[in-house]
């Protein structure tokens, strides 16, 4: 490699500073803001940003981490690199909530809106609106004590007096301070907390960071900073282990300065608190600091409208089925309530609190076990109460649908049949699997001896398993993850089947482990040999060429004979010359996406990997189906 002289390199430098100045100069007076997904790679985020990907490297590196262009970051450092270009991130609602009920009759007219705007309080009424405990998550480097200080927060001031003390870790408790409750998350550490901001859910309202007296600052300790520093949520620092010899907080203190968190004591903003987890010392201290920073955001909610929140945590239990600690978070949540969660909806059939008490009702940020629901949701889902079982039902399908157009518009489903020829394409690298069996035994062994397949090609990921029949969600559920369902010794119900036949999912029951594990791999490895037959459907000509922005070209066209439909693949020919066979992925009539156009229609046809469409080319459609 050349090795500058010092004026080549100076001149470099000036150079640099040159090329680098533009980015300055186009920084916005005001802030800008941007959604980002849960991740991106250094190019992608780059384009969000508008400035080049060598800009976003270097920003990286300047903080430690060494990227290139195709490196996937998550969504934390990218708003951290977002801000160092006075861009202000926020998550991507990666699946919108529903407000508003379905109008009369007409089951396809509800309202998309994403979270943030189902929890903002820009639309309440300030009559309405009442102040609700702080929220808090507790983050740090490992064995600095998030845990023992979790233990010790709620030992000392869970109901005093209760029988044993006995409470159960469902996720998240309550504690009192003076009569002012506070809420903990009761899974410690940044991952769990960056797990649910990437599903768009922001439940924290304040951290703390735990750091040991005698250990100090340590790498953990400035990533979890980090996170809390990118989610603006603002942060109590808890210098723990002070009873330890060799403790040394002033040390914590100086080297939290160093990233930016300055101690009150010293002139800075940030409450740092001494407490020993272990000898339960300074909890109180830290509990008055906490009511204290939150007093600052007035944090509010109305309590006199249906619920929603974020699921917490969830799990099947024994002789209660699925069951979901939630966190309220606007509105009041009841017995009976109708529920959707994700694609799954159900009635509340109980609630309790923290310490397995039943409760009626559940208000803005109280956390609270609800058992009812079919199935157990994803921790960090979203939750909202509607106003009939159909509206739950048709939202939770109409949000199924949209995620699976969404996702796998050009995606054919996976039937056992069809596996090893996509496998062959390279379509498929998961074989996604939704298991359902009579007992956890055979959920257990049926899995095992799944993940025991090898495959250089697929991969066995079993996205869903549980005990029961196959109920109508599980369906959903293969759909929006392309998966197979496997029914072991239970049947799909009359709902599933019909959801099954309309999304085309491939249900398999059997009633023996080896012969699933027989049909799979015999499936993958190609054995299963099916034929395939092509199907017309119709014919379409090519008007002219369409450029959408973002998309390309597309074929404005009509059909002239038969139909299109938004599953076909097409035959693309020009001058009776085959050019292309490809797939749909988009059917629009003017701006709506449609089903199916028919003879006579105009229309817009996206087509998979192609865009060099002319006037006068012939798109022939027609389905693959198993003879
Ligand atoms: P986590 O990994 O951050 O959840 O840390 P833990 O809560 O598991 O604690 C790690 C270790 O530090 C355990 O052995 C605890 O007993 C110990 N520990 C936690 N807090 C204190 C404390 O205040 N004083 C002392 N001496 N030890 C503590």
């Amino acid at each position: 490699m050349a090795v500058l002289t010092p004026d080549q390199e100076a001149a470099a430098r000036t150079q640099f500073a040159q090329a680098a100045a533009p980015v300055e100069a186009a920084k916005p007076s005001e802030t800008k803001g941007v959604q980002l997904p849960p991740s991106v790679s250094v190019k992608e985020l780059g384009e969000y940003l508008g400035v080049s990907a060598v800009e976003i490297i270097k920003e990286l590196m300047r903080n430690g981490i060494m990227a290139n262009i195709n490196q996937q970051i998550d969504f934390d450092t990218a708003a951290l690199v977002a801000d160092t270009f006075g861009i202000q991130a926020s998550p991507m609602a990666m699946d919108a909530a529903i407000t508003e009920e379905i109008v009369g009759e007409d089951t396809s007219q509800v309202k998309m809106t994403t979270r943030s705007e189902l929890f903002s309080l820009d639309g309440e009424d300030p009559a309405n609106l009442r102040p609700r405990p702080p929220v808090v998550t507790v983050m740090g480097h490992v064995d600095h004590g998030k845990t023992s200080l979790l233990d010790a927060i709620r030992q000392t001031k869970v109901a005093a007096g209760e029988a044993g003390g006995i409470t159960q870790r469902i996720g998240a408790y309550s504690v009192e301070e003076k009569g002012r409750p506070v809420v903990f998350l009761d899974t410690p550490g940044h991952e769990a907390f960056t797990a649910m901001r990437a599903r768009g859910a922001q439940v924290t309202d304040v951290v703390v960071l735990v750091v040991a007296a005698d250990d100090g600052v340590q790498p953990q300790t400035i990533e979890a900073l980090s996170h809390a520093k990118a989610a603006g949520v603002p942060i109590v620092v808890a210098i723990n282990k002070i009873d330890r010899e060799g403790a040394n907080p002033e040390q914590v203190m100086r080297q939290l300065s160093d990233h930016g968190l300055v101690p009150e004591a010293w002139g800075g903003q940030t409450v740092m608190v001494p407490v020993s987890a272990k000898q339960k010392k300074g909890i109180g201290d830290l509990l008055d600091m906490i009511l204290l920073v939150s007093e600052l955001q007035e944090l509010k909610a109305n309590p006199a409208k249906p619920a929603a929140g974020t699921v917490i945590d969830a799990h099947l239990e024994k002789g209660r089925g699925p069951v979901a600690t939630v966190l309220v978070q606007t509105g009041t949540l009841r017995v009976g309530d109708n529920m959707v969660v994700g694609h799954i909806f159900g009635k509340v059939r109980a609630l309790l609190n923290d310490e397995g008490k039943k409760m009626k009702e559940a208000g803005p940020a109280t956390p609270a076990v609800v058992t009812g629901l079919p199935d157990v949701p994803t921790a960090g889902d979203v939750f909202q109460v509607v106003s009939t079982e159909k509206v739950a039902r048709t939202i939770a399908m109409q949000r199924a649908e949209q995620h699976r157009v969404a996702t796998l518009a050009q995606t054919r489903r996976v039937t056992l049949a069809d596996l090893a020829a996509q496998v062959q394409e390279g379509k498929i690298k998961d074989l996604n699997l939704v298991l359902k069996a009579e007992s956890n035994g055979s959920v257990e062994a049926l899995k095992s001896s799944l993940l025991k397949i090898q495959d250089p090609q697929v991969r066995i990921n079993i996205v869903f398993e549980g005990v029961g029949g196959v109920t109508e969600s599980d369906i959903l559920l293969a759909a929006v993850s392309n998966a197979l369902v496997i029914a072991f010794s239970v049947k799909p119900d009359a709902a599933a089947q019909r959801a099954a036949e309309r999304e085309k999912v491939d249900i398999r029951q059997y009633d023996v482990v080896y012969n699933v594990t027989n049909d799979i791999e015999k499936a993958i490895k190609g054995l299963y040999e099916p034929t395939f037959v092509e199907v017309w459907e119709g014919r379409a000509e090519v008007l002219q060429p369409i450029k959408i922005p973002k998309v390309g070209n597309i074929a404005g066209s009509r059909v002239v004979d038969g139909k299109i439909s938004r599953d076909s693949r097409v035959k693309i020919s020009r001058d009776g010359q085959l050019l292309l066979e490809g797939q749909i992925v988009a059917l629009k009539r003017f701006k709506d996406d449609v089903k199916e156009v028919t003879v006579g229609l105009e229309c817009g046809i996206q087509v998979e990997g192609f865009q060099d469409f002319q006037t006068g080319d012939v798109l022939d459609a027609y389905l693959v189906k198993q003879a």
